[in-house]
């Protein structure tokens, strides 16, 4: 009998825990030849988002849980979530139900004709304001115009992963991690299917816009290194203009003798190069950060307890 796991990464996630449940098991009880492990991360929750967990493994053994050490966030809650699962595949899925688990079987069923990696796309993205459907649809057209990797719109991490391409993603084991890039990354033989996306069945979303800009400073430079390639290239355009710029002020001078003035074109040249040469600066010291961070080569995250065990740590995935 095939095993499949269910990834839940949890943090908060107390009020829509047992609607999860029942919504989950309500699907999974009707998809017959397969045994299911449901595997919640609860990423440092400050509710009672661990006792609930255990309280319903306690009645139903289907259900295994690992406590992260403290909130790693959830990018690193499925990196932590894939470590840890036994299944021959994975299905990622949040915990608030905005990714309908009606769509497991069909997911299944593309698994079986054996397809690696299906996603589920949302067709509508309701409970979400314009603007934000604006910025993200904006974001991804910006990062697929600097990378060659095909990057999918309108995906979140709703997918079933074979085991194939869960092991990829375990050696990616980069800190800063940019989960949504990495599933294109790794390749594989991906299926899309179309979903409606409902709003948060209840709690609160745990994005703000500081959160996001970050994902997406994350996404852009954990992905492609043209940001550095364009401020060099605005460097070699600038600097062409103003060798131009040059060779008119010293033919003008020349000719008219032209003394003193020229403070307005001379401030204009000050200040816009300094300021190409501060966002070139900060780009550089964008992926420089990453370096750092990356070379201190600690492990992604600690974890506390698993199934009720308490966990050493010591020789834990890195
Ligand atoms: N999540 C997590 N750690 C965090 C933030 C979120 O594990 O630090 C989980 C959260 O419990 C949920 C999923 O990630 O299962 C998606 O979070 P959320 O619904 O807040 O994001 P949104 O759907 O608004 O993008
Ligand atoms: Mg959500």
């Amino acid at each position: 009998m095939n095993n499949l796991t269910i990834l839940v990464p949890a943090y908060n996630e107390e009020a829509v825990l047992q609607q999860l449940y029942d919504r989950l098991t309500n699907v999974i009880e009707n998809i017959p030849f397969y045994k299911f492990e449901i595997l919640f991360v609860n990423d440092g929750s400050k509710d009672n988002t661990l006792s609930i967990i255990k309280k319903m493994r306690e009645n139903d053994n289907r259900i295994s849980y690992i406590n992260l050490s403290r909130n790693f966030g959830k990018e690193t809650a499925m990196i932590a979530g894939l470590d840890y699962a036994k299944g021959d595949a994975v299905i990622i899925l949040d915990a608030d139900l905005q990714d309908p688990p009606e769509l497991i079987p069909e997911m299944i069923r593309y698994w079986e004709m054996g397809y690696d990696d299906i996603y589920a796309k949302r067709k509508s993205r309701s409970g979400e304001t314009w603007f934000k459907k604006w910025s993200s649809s904006a974001f991804y057209r910006l990062l697929q115009k600097m990378t060659r990797i095909p990057i999918q719109k309108n995906t979140g991490d709703f997918r079933l992963l074979d085991r194939r391409c869960v092991e990829a993603l375990k050696q990616l084991r980069e800190t800063q991690r940019y989960t949504k890039g990495m599933f294109s990354w790794i390749g594989y033989n991906k299926k899309e299917i179309l979903f409606d996306r409902d709003p948060r069945a209840a709690g609160e979303t745990k994005w703000n816009y500081l959160k996001l800009t970050d994902l997406a400073i994350e996404g852009i430079t954990s992905f492609t290194t043209t940001p550095l390639r364009l401020s060099a290239l605005s460097g070699v355009v600038i600097s062409f203009f103003a060798f131009i710029y040059m060779i008119w002020i010293i033919v003008k001078t020349l000719v008219s003798g032209e003394p003193v003035p020229g403070y307005p074109s001379l401030m204009t040249v000050i200040l816009f190069l300094g300021g190409i040469q501060l966002i070139s600066l900060g780009i550089i010291g964008e992926y420089l950060g990453r370096i750092f961070n990356e070379t201190k080569n600690r492990p992604l995250y600690f974890i506390d307890e698993y199934n009720n065990e308490k966990e050493s740590n010591q020789s834990s995935a890195s």
